[in-house]
């Protein structure tokens, strides 16, 4: 088993502070990935990159402007193990990857988190051309060249690292689209045995599964064709294929994208949050656009956070004291967290108290100086604009007389990096500084240096309220405020990501601005709803304290979001959806594909191939609707459907045909239809009948489809065709 398992390759993993190779959410989340796999003993290994400078680190000068310290990072103070990778004759393993015509070389180093090896490639070596030195310093370069030959080091250069050291993945995930390439190595390692390009396409599709986690278009990655011939020109003829069929895998509105690509050369696709399931769905949608949006085959598999990274120190010792003994092993277990409930308030409310101080003392903030301690309301994320750091300021009188009530103070702190090359995040950075040295805030809105684990911690474990604005639908999942939620930090956010499906009315507050209207109709929406939030719930709830100065309602409204949210949005359950939802099947679908010498592989290349060609002889050339309403009893009300279809030589056995149309809400009817006779040769009639009398059958309203199928697929649409009819 050691040796097989699962690839998890990622452009970032944030582990620890100690190890900067993160930005944001996306690393973070993989770090968590990777210490839930190794507590529950999956075998997995990480596939990323040692950036040798790390991401910057951020300070913020008396301007407000950022700047970007970029110090060597010290792989000695790393809180996990790392050692460099060594061949047989002892010494390092050296990779090598092509790069237009000249060859570069990485070595690995291994970061050992449990029973889990990370590698990381690293180009700062002797070997290497002083330019290719400095291609691994930093994370995310805005030069395009930088960022191709990236990606092209993760990617083929990931997978060579795998082969020299014996490990053969039975599944490779692709954690975000800047790793894809790994799929061309292993097409073309497959092609180099003799394969023909499709099979070898095929065989890598079925070992292969991808997340995306970007709901915006512009944030995915797209290279130009031109590059793509530069980079990858004489690469393609490895392949066995020849350069426009490998560019059809990537090719969109004249360019060559990453996740287009992804989906082209993986069995299965999730999103990170129901809601960003869906939104991926009508995304793809618009690359297909003869597929309904609710067949687009994309799943979700929800984020969680790895609760013993992000749990207060004293708060797991008080969860020790009042949960089952075992709780730290059965954190999907509702029943385990029920036992929340019992801690005594004053308890839950203490070490809560406890946990601001300590933010407060180490993040040098000037709370617990003050003459009443206020509610601290916390936003530290990447300062990207969709996540509007600035809404609450969008009426600064409003805010001020809410911050400013010396009965009822309440203090607001930021934090978050800006991408260095983002002039409108950096700027909302300098507005906030500004906004903070007004006297009208002086003393209650607070700006925190160098955003990165660290502090993410303090501030997640020591804030009142953990504060959410993002832009529905843009936040894919978010994690911060999961993390918030398992210390007990009551959430105040948008209805977007994770929140939508964690909200339940009881447990923390849902920012609910109508979504309808231009940007700043929306800006104006949310604010006013989070003013008023603000000032009829969250405020007076806190402020309600009796002798004891506990908020009695306050620890209630704790205990109901620690024991509703924390066993659905941990590391732990997801890890097991990705077990048995998507690692499982692509284990024995790879397997299936590679077996007898790739029989299914090439069966299934073959078949696509014939139908592909085919294809556009497939024509619904009539519909009819019957209604029946003689049927004797009430109520009984049987809707007939007759269609001729045309499939040249495409036998009728490889197509499904159904009557398809829309429910009027935000679903779709679907009647299957079953040839009745066959006309002439590669003609067809078609019928169905169904008794549902809730579905408006509409004469515009009923399409018939034809999609080509087979037991060898792993959605009913792989193939991404489809021929429609109308009545
Ligand atoms: C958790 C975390 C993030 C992600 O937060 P979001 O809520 O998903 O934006 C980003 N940066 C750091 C340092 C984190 O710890």
């Amino acid at each position: 088993m050691k040796n097989r398992g699962i690839a998890y390759f990622s452009a970032e993993f944030g582990l620890d502070e100690t190890l900067p190779i993160y930005s944001g959410g996306l690393g973070i989340l993989a770090g968590d990935h990777i210490k839930a796999a190794a507590d529950m003993n999956v075998p997995l290994t990480g596939v990323g990159i040692f950036y040798g400078k790390g991401y910057f680190q951020q300070r913020i000068d008396e301007g407000g402007r950022q700047q970007h310290l970029y110090p060597e990072v010290n792989l000695e103070a790393s809180v996990y193990p790392v050692q460099l990778v060594m061949d047989h004759n002892n010494q390092p393993l050296l990779i090598e990857v092509p790069l237009i015509g000249r060859k570069i070389f990485a070595n690995a180093w291994a970061v050992q988190v449990g029973s889990i090896t990370v590698y990381l490639l690293h180009t700062d070596i002797e070997s290497n051309s002083e330019t290719d030195r400095r291609l691994t310093d930093t994370l995310y370069p805005s030069n395009q060249d930088l960022r191709i030959s990236q990606e092209i080091l993760l990617g083929i250069g990931g997978t060579r690292l795998l082969a020299a050291l014996g490990i053969e993945p039975e599944v490779w995930h692709m954690n975000e689209g800047h790793c894809v390439f790994l799929t061309l190595e292993r097409i073309r390692v497959l092609s180099a045995q003799g394969l023909p390009f499709e099979t070898a396409l095929e065989t890598v599709k079925a070992s292969t599964v991808f997340t995306t986690h970007t709901p915006v278009p512009a944030g995915h990655d797209v290279f130009s064709i031109e590059m793509m011939d530069r980079y990858f020109g004489d690469y393609y003829w490895q392949l066995g294929a020849d350069r426009e069929r490998v560019l059809s895998l990537g090719r969109m509105d004249g360019a060559f994208n990453m996740t287009r690509f992804a989906v082209s050369t993986s069995s299965k696709v999730n999103g990170v949050s129901k809601l960003h399931g869906e939104v991926t769905r009508e995304l793809f949608h618009r690359w297909m656009p003869h597929i309904p949006k609710q067949d687009i085959p994309v799943d979700s598999i929800t984020n969680g956070i790895h609760i013993e990274t992000w749990l207060a120190a004293g708060m797991k010792e008080l969860f020790d004291r009042h949960l089952p003994s075992d709780w730290t092993s059965r954190t999907t277990d509702p029943k385990v967290w029920a036992a929340v409930r019992d801690i005594p308030s004053s308890e839950l409310w203490e070490e809560h108290l406890r946990a601001k101080s300590v933010m407060s003392e180490e993040l040098g903030l000037p709370i617990s100086s003050t003459s009443r301690i206020p509610l601290v309301i916390g936003f530290a994320r990447r300062f990207a604009t969709y996540k509007r750091a600035l809404l609450i300021f969008s009426d600064p009188q409003r805010l001020a007389r809410i911050l400013g009530d010396p009965e009822r103070p309440v203090s607001l702190i930021f934090a978050g990096k800006a991408h260095p090359a983002d002039a409108p995040g950096q700027n909302m950075i300098r507005q906030i500084v500004e906004l903070s040295r007004e006297d009208r805030f002086k003393g209650r809105v607070h700006i925190v240096e160098n955003y990165a684990m660290d502090k993410a911690k303090k501030l997640v474990q020591g804030v009142d309220v953990w504060l959410n604005t993002p832009t529905k639908p843009m936040e894919a999942s978010g994690t911060s405020g999961q993390k918030a939620a398992v210390n007990g930090v009551l959430g105040c956010s948008v209805l977007d990501g994770w929140w939508a499906e964690g909200y339940n009315g009881r447990n923390g507050w849902a920012i609910e601005g109508k979504v309808d209207g231009d940007h700043d109709t929306q800006v104006k929406q949310d604010s006013e709803a989070l003013y008023r939030l603000l000032e009829e719930e969250i405020v007076p709830r806190y402020y309600n304290q009796n002798e004891q100065s506990l908020p009695m309602e306050w620890v209630d409204l704790m205990k109901e979001s620690i024991c509703t949210l924390a066993p659905a949005f941990n590391t732990h359950r997801m890890i097991n959806d990705y077990w048995n939802k998507v690692y499982v099947p692509a284990m024995a679908r790879g397997k299936r594909f590679a077996s007898d010498h790739f029989e299914v592989a090439s069966r299934v290349a073959a078949y696509k191939q014939f139908v592909r060609n085919n294809w556009s002889g497939v024509r619904v050339s009539k519909v009819d609707i019957v209604t029946d309403n003689h049927s004797g009893r009430i109520g009984l009300h049987k809707t007939t459907f007759r269609t001729e279809i045309e499939l040249g030589p495409i036998w009728h056995k490889d197509v499904r045909v159904e009557a398809v149309g829309s429910d009027g809400r935000e679903g779709i009817w679907k009647v299957k239809l079953e040839p009745v006779q066959q006309s002439s040769k590669g003609k067809f009639v078609y019928e169905g009948a169904t008794f549902d009398t809730s579905i408006n059958f509409w004469k515009a309203n009923v399409n018939v489809r034809v999609t080509p199928i087979s037991p060898d697929f792993e959605s009913n649409f792989e193939l991404e065709l489809a021929a429609w009819g109308f009545h």
